[in-house]
């Protein structure tokens, strides 16, 4: 057994695709498994999980295989249900961790207080409120808590940013030094971006992660492009693409320098105008030198781009 991957498919969908993909799972040592039975969606219309059926269809795989189980819940309802067909372990989707009725609810709802929950990041990056969603946990008198890194969703080249100092941040606020998986699947958002990601938090020191794997990734009622074969996790494990995770970075930084400089060049044309109507020269160098002192070691590119700005003002 290997405990320090969870992986299973974004969405339980049917028996034979549960099944067979557990099974795969469990050919590699892989016994942690999870599986979408409510998926929160943005859009209403597409897949929301099976529900019920769903927990029928896990239930039914243990009787085959052996396993852990673990579920996403996000209400008392839920709560219920995985504790009548014994899921063993529950998580907090990033959705429901932002919003702390919801998690209250949940909290309230645990009977087993030893129950493992995994609570992950909110969507959002805010530390406190990730913190809180822990605390009403604690508070409930639920002490096995572990953590899930899934990204936030601010601009990235990821699906979901993976800003790793979050965790650190939580747990220097929380003084508590939590059980952390990466789920690196939902920070790529594309199968291709895994072992950037892998590499990258592997780099850091983090060795537990939250996989999604569906024995057909293409035809996946969710999640389609970011699900990989079972069979690819082993080598994606080992993979070593720290370079190219931190290329990725360096060029993402790049874009948004240029896309700053032409804001700021938008900036100066205007500036220049108001200087052509109120008589002003376009070189002022009282504000020159106080603006290149400010800059440390980046003073010579301070003065490149004031130039840039002077040359398109004089040219306005
Ligand atoms: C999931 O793990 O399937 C999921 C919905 O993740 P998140 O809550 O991180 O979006
Ligand atoms: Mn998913």
């Amino acid at each position: 057994m290997n405990p320090f991957i969870i992986s299973g498919p974004c969405s339980v969908e049917t028996q034979e695709q549960f099944e067979q993909t557990i099974s795969e799972l469990i050919n590699l040592g892989i016994t942690e498994i999870r599986g979408g039975v409510w998926k929160p969606r943005t859009m209403h219309g597409q897949f929301e999980g099976l529900g019920e059926d769903a927990l029928k269809i896990i239930s039914k795989a243990r009787e085959k295989y052996f396993f852990n189980t673990y579920v996403e819940v996000a209400n008392k309802e839920q709560v219920e249900l995985c504790e009548k067909y014994n899921i063993d372990n529950l998580w907090i989707g990033a959705r429901t961790t932002g919003n702390p009725f919801s998690v209250q609810e949940i909290a309230d709802s645990i009977k087993d207080k030893s129950k493992k929950i995994l609570v992950k990041n909110p969507i959002n990056y805010d530390i406190k409120l990730w913190q809180g969603a822990i605390g009403r946990f604690l508070n409930s008198g639920v002490e096995n808590i572990s953590i899930i890194f899934r990204g936030f969703n601010t601009h990235s080249i990821y699906r979901f940013n993976p800003i790793f100092e979050a965790i650190d941040d939580l747990k220097n606020t929380t003084k508590r030094d939590f059980e952390t998986y990466i789920d690196v699947s939902h920070i790529a958002g594309h199968r291709d971006y895994l072992s950037h990601i892998i590499s990258k938090a592997k780099s850091l020191g983090y060795g537990k992660f939250m996989i999604e794997s569906h024995t057909n990734p293409e035809v996946a009622y969710t999640d389609a492009l970011q699900q990989i074969k079972p069979k690819e996790l082993i080598d994606l494990l080992f993979s070593n693409n720290l370079l190219d995770y931190e290329r990725a970075e360096i060029d993402h930084i790049d874009n948004e320098i240029i896309a700053l400089l032409k804001k700021r060049q938008k900036c100066s044309e205007s500036i220049g105008h108001i200087k052509i109507k109120s008589g002003k020269s376009f070189f002022d160098k009282k504000r020159h030198d106080e603006l290149s002192n400010k800059y440390g070691e980046y003073k010579g590119i301070y003065e490149s781009i004031h130039e840039q700005s002077i040359k398109t003002q004089e040219k306005l």
